[in-house]
């Protein structure tokens, strides 16, 4: 497996964020993690970046224990985060947020890959001098994307993107991340979208109050009659 959390305790003071926690993803799969606001899901993501302080558990990453490396270690690791809320610098230009995403790279070949994701999005290389701030929400998300592309991640990790775009980008998101997947870059999503999920994702876990309480592939999930009534009815 790329990516093994083993028995992962988050706490903030008395608050018990994540409980216990164990997930994997193989380096082909995309894992997604469901659940409702305050479930952990984010707190989960933050630890396995190294964001946020773990508790007691381990992280083991490419074949490696990673879980009292910094950020930029694990980033220098390949390992990336696409933030909740998508964290963009708005005052910065595009072409300043992407050099943001290589930071911790020494090799020669940024720009190379930078020429990339304007060849690849067009919407940011036409605007690359620009601000982020002309962007729309779905564009953000796209150089939200593209500034973790740019650490040429073996894992990407991301909160939550679907937030706030409209059903047509949301659409047009997970074809993304189902060709970042056969790319060859594995993927673990924290969606609160349960039925976009489940439809890209192999495998998935449900979490509550820092548990997981239901995992199994995705074609169990979309069958399990209480991910069903939590979620899938007031699924986008
Ligand atoms: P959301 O979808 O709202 O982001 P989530 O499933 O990602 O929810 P987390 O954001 O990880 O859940 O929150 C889990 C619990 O930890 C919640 O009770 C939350 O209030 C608490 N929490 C999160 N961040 C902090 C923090 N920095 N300090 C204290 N408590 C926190």
């Amino acid at each position: 497996m790329l990516l093994e959390v083993s028995e992962l305790d988050v706490r903030y003071g008395r608050n018990h964020a994540v409980k216990k926690l164990s997930l994997s993803v193989g380096s082909d799969e995309i894992v997604t993690v469901l659940g409702s606001n305050g479930a952990g899901k984010t707190s989960l993501l933050r630890a396995i970046q190294g964001l946020c302080p773990v508790a007691s558990g381990f992280v083991r990453f490419d074949g490696e224990d990673i879980t009292n490396m910094t950020p930029p270690e694990r980033l220098r690791r390949q390992l990336a985060l696409v933030p909740e809320g998508r964290q963009i610098a708005l005052s910065l230009t595009i072409h300043e947020n992407l050099q943001m995403g290589a930071y911790c790279r020494t090799d020669g070949n940024v720009q190379r890959d930078i020429d990339a994701i304007y060849d690849r999005f067009s919407n940011l290389g036409a605007r690359r001098k620009m601000p982020a701030s002309v962007l729309s929400g779905g564009e953000q998300q796209m150089l939200a994307i593209s500034r973790a592309l740019l650490a040429r991640p073996k894992l990407m990790m991301l909160d939550e993107p679907s937030l706030g775009l409209s059903p047509l980008l949301v659409e047009r998101l997970f074809e993304l991340i189902v060709s970042l997947r056969k790319e060859g870059i594995a993927i673990l999503l924290v969606e609160q979208n349960t039925h976009m999920a489940l439809e890209v994702a192999s495998r998935g876990l449900v979490m509550e109050l820092g548990n997981v309480v239901l995992e199994g592939s995705a074609a169990e999930l979309r069958d399990n009659d209480k991910l069903a009534d939590a979620y899938l009815g007031h699924a986008n």
